[in-house]
């Protein structure tokens, strides 16, 4: 089976290239790097001993995904090709409309026209919204975003879901993320972003390496056990795991399915920045600071909907989600 992966040389996408061959999965990755490095496909086959097909292109591009499609048998898509920084979201709003729901949307089109009727989607748990109580669980209604960005994603739920409805033997399948951290164990691929870290464990990352001075957590006084915000953050590699299950899921199956891919569980900004301390056997500099604008005090997701119908959960610990977070980080800092 071949999987075309948008966005497969990004954080989360070469993960999961990286567990795709290795389950001997054909695959083929698109990606215009404005948010990724080249030499990742070299590390994806210093890791895997193969190398995917690597086409450096924009998934709006559609003569060229129709060449892709033509040069490659595609069974299936995974589509992480996006621009995923909410800050810069608020400020672009029109960029991340036209970028993410263009590339979506081409995507769809040719593979209309090429026969292809398996989608996994790349969405998020911030579709839940602001008015959601937490645990969230799938079949909430109120799906909406405070972000730009994260109404790209509501969106592409949306038409993925009216393509089915018009496409019904089509099999669409929405994998809400919420906190993915940490690296692949070779130390090799991890989350490298262009300039000052706008996410939790990059900025952390960072600090420790002595690259950035200290942290500053974003509020002290949420309604929360000490003060600090609740994520639930998920190893990268169960993440991508979860890619591979939500696949074979589609092969066997038809209509859309929205699913949460977390731990279930609520881990607070400053037990995160202990768990790093303790994993890495170092002190991180931090002060408290104030909150950041559009941060909800406290959300984790119910995981139940993925284990039922996937056979998927997190095995990983936070430890090693700061373990190999920190072991990513002192390489690319050739420490
Ligand atoms: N955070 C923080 N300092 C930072 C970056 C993030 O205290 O420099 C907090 C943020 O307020 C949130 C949590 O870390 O509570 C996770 O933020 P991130 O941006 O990684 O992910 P989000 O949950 O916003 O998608």
């Amino acid at each position: 089976m071949n999987v075309l992966v948008t966005g497969g040389a990004g954080y989360i996408g070469s993960h999961t290239v990286v567990e795709l061959l290795n389950a001997g999965y054909g695959v083929v990755v698109v990606d215009d790097l404005s948010n990724a490095k080249a030499d990742v496909i070299d590390r994806i086959e210093t890791i895997t001993g193969k190398r995917p097909a690597f086409y450096e292109m924009d998934c709006k591009d559609k003569d060229g995904l129709r060449k892709v499609f033509s040069e490659h048998k595609i069974d299936a898509i995974i589509h992480f090709a996006a621009f995923k920084a909410v800050g810069e979201s608020v400020r672009k709003p029109l960029e991340y409309y036209r970028n993410n729901l263009d590339s979506a949307m081409t995507m769809l089109e040719v593979m209309e026209e090429f026969g292809c009727k398996k989608f996994v989607f790349s969405s998020s748990a911030t579709v839940y919204g602001p008015n959601n109580p937490h645990p969230y669980k799938e079949d909430m209604k109120a799906i909406e975003s405070s972000s730009p960005y994260g109404w790209t994603k509501v969106m592409i739920e949306r038409i993925l879901t009216d393509y089915v409805t018009a496409h019904p033997d089509f099999c669409a399948v929405l994998l809400r993320y919420f906190n993915p951290i940490g690296s692949h164990d070779s130390g090799l691929l991890g989350d490298d972003p262009n300039g000052i870290p706008n996410n939790l464990m990059p900025y952390i990352a960072r600090v420790a390496a002595g690259q950035l001075e200290k942290l500053t957590i974003f509020g002290g006084d949420y309604p929360t056990p000490d003060g600090t915000c609740q994520r639930d953050y998920l190893h990268v590699v169960d993440l991508a795991v979860g890619h591979l299950r939500a696949l074979e899921y589609a092969k066997d199956h038809e209509g859309v399915e929205a699913v949460n891919l977390g731990t279930g569980n609520g881990v607070s900004v400053l037990e995160l920045v202990h768990a790093f301390e303790k994993a890495n056997n170092m002190k991180l500099p931090y002060v408290i600071g104030p909150r950041r604008d559009g941060d909800l005090p406290a959300f984790w997701a119910d995981a139940e909907k993925a284990k039922k119908l996937f056979g998927w959960e997190a095995t990983h610990t936070v430890e090693d989600m700061c373990r190999s977070a920190w072991e990513f980080a002192k390489k690319s800092a050739g420490k």
